[in-house]
C-alpha cells in the first residue's frame, strides 16, 4: 500500500503540483484544528444549555406546586366549615357551590374513609352518589392524613381531563370525612402560561404515571397521552436531567426535565435539538466553506506563482543550452529574483566558461608547438647523430689510408727523406692522429645518443690496466715535461666490474686533459680507493684549473670552456662522451678544480662481486642448515648490481621465494604498491633519493602497516645504525652483508608479517 505515496513523492510532478500540495498542507490541518475547536465549545455550550433547561424546568415545576398548594390550602378552608364538624351536609354543599367558581375548580366532593361519595358539586345535593372505584387517592390520604393529588383521568360527566386533590377532615382526632376538589387540567396550562419560557422552547407537565397534563403547544392535543415508557423510566430513576429523543412528528429533541419531591409530577422543558445544533452546524459550515474558499484562492495563487516561475526557468533554458554549445549568452530580464541571479550567474559562467576555453587552447597550442619543438629537436639530435655517425665512419677509412701511407712514407721503405720531408711527413702523421680521434670521438657520442653503443661489463682486473693507461700517458706526458705520479697499486685492490676497452679510454681522456691543461713541468696523479660498493680513480694534476662560473658547461659536448681560444688542441668531445660511457657501465664521475691550483677528476666503478657471491652461495651451501621459512616475497632496492646479484644468491637458497628487484626509489616504491611484498630491504644511499625518504613514504600508507622494513646499508658507524633503528627499520644491516645475520633478520620478518 507504500507504493502509491512513494510514487507521488518521486515522480516527476509540476510545480504548480507541489505548490498545490503545500497550500492544501498548510490549509487543511489549520481548518481540521478550527473545525475541532468549534466541537468543543459547541459541547461547552450545549452543556451549559442542558444546565439552564433543567434550571428552568424546576423553576416550572415549583410553580405548579406553589398553585397545588393554593389549591390544597384553599380545600383546607373549606374543610374546616362549621357545617362540616356539626354534620350539616346540606349547608355545606351550599358553601362549596359558593366556594367553587374562585378555585377555578371543576367540583367539590366529600368523601367518607371508604371512598363513598357523600356530596358531589356537579350533581344536585340528595342526588345517589357512586363510591370511587379508584381508591388510591382516598387511601393514600387516610394512611398519610396529608393533602393528595392525584393522577389525571378523565372526568366521566364532562369528558376533560382532571386532576383531584383531597384533604383529610379531622373530627375528634379522627378522619371523618376527605374534601375534594377536581380541577381541569388546563388549569396547569395557565400556570405554564404565566411563566416566561423562552421562544422555541415547549414545556409539559406529565403526572405520575407520564400522563400529559398541560403543554404550551399543542396542548388540546397533547394533554392526555403519555409519554414514551423509556422518559417516564429516566424520570422516575433520576428525578432530573435530560434526554434526547426524536418527537413524535419525527424532529429531534432534547428535553429537560424535573420531577417535584411533593406531588411526584414532573415539568418538561423541550427544545428541538436543532435549535442546539444550529449554531454548531452554521460555525462549522463556515469553517469548511472558508478553508474550501482559502484552498481555492491558494490552489489559484499557487497556480499564478507556478507561472511565473516556470516563465523564469523557461527563460533561462536558452541561455542554459547556450552555455552548453558555447555560443553567446542573452539573459532576457525574469520576474524572480533569484532566477535573475541564475541568469547573471550563467552569464558569468560563459564569460569564465570562454576565458578558459581560450587559455586552453593556448595552452594546447603551446604544449602543440613545444612538441612539435620537443620532436624536431629529437628529429634534428637524432640526424645530427646519424649524420655524424655516417661522417665518422666515412671519414675513417681515407683517414686510415692518409694515416697508413704517411707512415709507410716514414719508415723510409721507399727511399729515405730529407729532413725537411721528415718533418712535414710527422706534422701530416700527427694532425692524422688527431682527426682520427677526433672522428673516433664524434663516432662514439653519437653511438650513445643515439643509443646504439653498448658495453660488455665483465670482471676487470684494475692494475695492468692502470698500467697500460699510465704507460700511454707517458708518452705525451714527457714531451711535455710533466711527470706522471702513479699510486702504487698493489694487488689489495679488488676486481671490478666494468668494460675494460671503455674505461681505460675514460682514465685515457682524463689523463690527457690533466697533461693538456697543465703547465711545463707539472704533475699528474693517479691514484684509487676502495669506497664501499666503488672503488674511485683519481686523476689528479698541478694545472690551470677550471674557472667556477664556467664549470657548468663541463660535461656538455663541443664545450671547451675557452681552451678553443689558447694553442692546445681538443674537440670539446672527451669527456661528454666520458660520462656517458662511465654511467653505462653502472659508475660516477665528478670532479673539484680550483682555478690556478689545477682539478681532479674521478670516476667510480662498482666492485666486482661474482666471486664473493658465487663463495657465499657455496659457503651457505655448505653450512648446517637451519630451518626458514619459505613460501614469501621480499622487495629488495639497490642500485649496486653486485649487491644485488647477491641478496638474489642468498636468497636462492630458501625455497619459493619471490625477490622483486628496483634498483632506485621511485620504481621500488612503485613495485611495492603493485605487489605488496612481505618484506622490503631497502639500500639508504638510492640514486634518486635516500632509502629514509623511502621508508618515510611506506610509513604513511596504511597498507603497509604491518610490513617489515629493512635497511642494509654500507654506513656501519654506530650512529648510522643507531639513526636506522630510530627511523623504525627493522633491521639495521650493514655491508658487506652477513649471510647468516641477513637471513635471521628476513625469516624474523617474514615470522612478524606473518603474525600481524
Ligand atoms: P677537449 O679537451 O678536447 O677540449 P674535453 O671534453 O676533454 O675536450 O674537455 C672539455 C674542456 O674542459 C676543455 O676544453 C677544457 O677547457 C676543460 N678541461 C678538461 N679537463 C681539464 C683539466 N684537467 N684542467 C683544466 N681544464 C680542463
Amino acid at each position: 500500500m507504500r507504493t502509491p505515496l512513494i510514487s507521488i513523492a518521486t515522480r516527476n510532478r509540476t510545480m504548480q503540483f507541489w505548490l498545490g500540495c503545500l497550500v492544501v498542507g498548510c490549509i487543511v490541518p489549520a481548518a481540521l484544528t478550527a473545525g475541532i475547536l468549534i466541537f468543543q465549545s459547541y459541547q461547552r455550550e450545549r452543556a451549559s444549555l442542558e444546565r439552564d433547561m433543567i434550571a428552568t424546568a424546576g423553576a416550572l415545576m415549583q410553580a405548579v406546586d406553589a398553585d397545588i398548594n393554593g389549591v390544597h390550602s384553599a380545600v383546607k378552608v373549606l374543610a374546616s366549615s362549621r357545617a362540616l364538624k356539626s354534620g350539616d351536609l346540606r349547608t355545606f354543599y351550599d358553601e362549596a357551590v359558593a366556594a367553587l367558581p374562585m378555585q377555578l375548580g371543576s367540583n367539590i366532593v366529600l368523601h367518607d374513609p371508604t371512598g363513598q361519595q357523600l356530596i358531589n358539586t356537579i350533581k344536585p345535593y340528595g342526588a345517589p352518589l357512586p363510591r370511587e372505584t379508584d381508591l388510591r387517592m382516598i387511601e393514600n390520604a387516610v394512611a398519610t392524613g396529608e393533602p393528595v393529588v392525584s393522577d389525571l383521568f378523565k372526568g366521566p360527566a364532562t369528558g376533560r381531563w382532571v386532576l383531584g386533590t383531597t384533604v383529610p377532615v379531622f373530627i375528634d382526632g379522627k378522619i371523618k370525612y376527605l374534601v375534594g376538589m377536581g380541577m381541569f387540567s388546563d388549569r396547569l396550562g395557565e400556570v405554564l402560561r404565566r411563566q416566561k419560557v423562552p421562544p422555541g422552547w415547549m414545556v409539559s407537565i406529565l403526572d405520575r404515571v407520564g400522563t400529559i397534563g398541560a403543554r404550551t403547544k399543542d396542548g388540546e392535543i397533547q394533554v392526555g397521552r403519555k409519554v414514551a415508557p423509556a422518559f417516564l423510566h429516566d424520570i422516575e430513576v433520576t428525578g432530573e436531567g435530560t434526554r434526547e429523543f426524536i418527537a413524535l412528528d419525527g424532529v429531534p429533541t432534547l428535553s429537560a426535565y424535573s420531577r417535584s419531591p411533593r406531588t411526584g409530577w414532573t415539568t418538561a422543558v423541550t427544545v428541538p435539538t436543532g435549535v442546539v445544533t444550529a449554531g454548531l452546524h452554521r460555525a462549522l459550515m463556515v469553517n469548511v466553506g472558508l478553508a474550501a474558499l482559502l484552498l481555492l484562492l491558494g490552489v489559484g495563487l499557487a497556480r499564478i506563482i507556478a507561472g511565473r516561475v516556470t516563465r523564469s526557468l523557461s527563460a533561462l533554458k536558452s541561455p542554459a543550452l547556450a552555455l552548453g554549445v558555447g555560443a553567446d549568452i542573452d539573459v532576457p530580464p525574469v520576474e524572480i529574483q533569484e532566477f535573475e541571479e541564475l541568469g547573471r550567474a550563467l552569464a558569468k559562467a560563459a564569460r569564465l566558461i570562454d576565458a578558459r576555453a581560450k587559455e586552453r587552447d593556448l595552452a594546447e597550442r603551446n604544449e602543440r608547438r613545444m612538441l612539435l619543438e620537443k620532436q624536431a629537436a629529437v628529429d634534428a639530435n637524432r640526424a645530427k647523430s646519424e649524420f655524424l655517425a655516417l661522417m665518422s665512419h666515412e671519414l675513417r677509412t681515407p683517414m686510415n689510408g692518409i694515416i697508413g701511407f704517411t707512415q709507410v712514407l716514414d719508415d723510409g721503405h721507399f727511399g729515405a727523406l730529407n729532413a725537411k720531408q721528415k718533418e712535414f711527413v710527422a706534422q701530416i702523421l700527427a694532425s692524422g692522429r688527431h682527426l682520427l680521434e677526433l672522428i673516433n670521438d664524434i663516432l662514439d657520442l653519437s653511438k650513445v645518443e643515439a643509443g646504439k653503443l653498448s658495453v660488455s661489463l665483465e670482471r676487470v682486473d684494475l692494475v695492468p690496466l692502470m698500467k697500460s693507461v699510465v704507460a700511454t700517458l707517458e708518452q705525451s706526458a714527457t714531451k711535455l715535461d710533466i711527470e706522471i705520479a702513479a699510486q702504487d697499486f698493489g694487488l689489495s685492490m679488488p676486481p671490478v666490474m666494468t668494460d675494460r676497452v671503455r674505461l681505460a679510454q675514460v682514465l685515457i681522456n682524463l689523463g690527457s686533459n690533466a697533461i693538456k691543461y697543465n703547465r711545463r713541468g707539472g704533475k699528474v696523479g693517479l691514484s684509487f680507493e676502495l669506497m664501499g660498493d666503488q672503488v674511485r680513480i683519481a686523476i689528479t694534476d698541478t694545472g690551470i684549473g677550471i674557472p667556477h662560473e664556467r664549470q657548468v658547461e663541463l660535461f656538455q659536448p663541443f664545450s671547451r670552456l675557452g681552451a678553443e681560444h689558447r694553442a692546445i688542441e681538443g674537440t670539446g668531445v672527451g669527456l661528454a662522451l666520458s660520462r656517458r660511457l662511465i654511467e653505462l657501465m653502472d659508475g660516477r664521475i665528478g670532479f673539484t678544480s680550483a682555478p690556478g691550483e689545477g682539478s681532479r677528476f674521478w670516476v667510480d666503478v662498482p666492485v666486482y662481486r661474482g666471486a664473493e657471491i658465487e663463495e657465499t652461495v657455496a659457503a651457505i651451501a655448505a653450512a648446517p642448515r637451519r630451518l626458514y621459512r619459505s613460501g614469501f616475497s621480499v622487495l629488495y632496492v639497490e642500485d649496486n648490481p653486485a649487491n644485488l646479484a647477491l641478496v638474489r644468491a642468498i636468497l636462492s637458497t630458501l625455497t619459493d621465494v619471490t625477490l622483486l628487484e628496483a634498483s632506485d626509489g621511485a620504481s621500488g616504491l612503485a613495485l611495492a604498491y603493485e605487489h605488496r611484498p612481505d618484506v622490503i630491504i631497502l639500500d639508504i644511499n638510492l640514486p634518486d633519493t635516500s632509502g629514509y625518504a623511502v621508508f618515510e613514504q611506506l610509513k604513511r600508507s596504511p597498507e603497509f602497516a604491518a610490513t617489515p622494513v629493512l635497511a642494509l646499508s654500507a654506513g656501519a658507524l654506530p650512529h648510522d645504525v643507531e639513526r636506522g633503528l630510530r627511523a623504525g627499520f627493522f633491521r639495521y644491516l650493514t655491508k658487506p652483508i652477513d649471510v647468516a645475520t641477513f637471513l635471521g633478520a628476513v625469516d624474523a620478518a617474514v615470522s612478524t608479517k606473518a603474525a600481524a
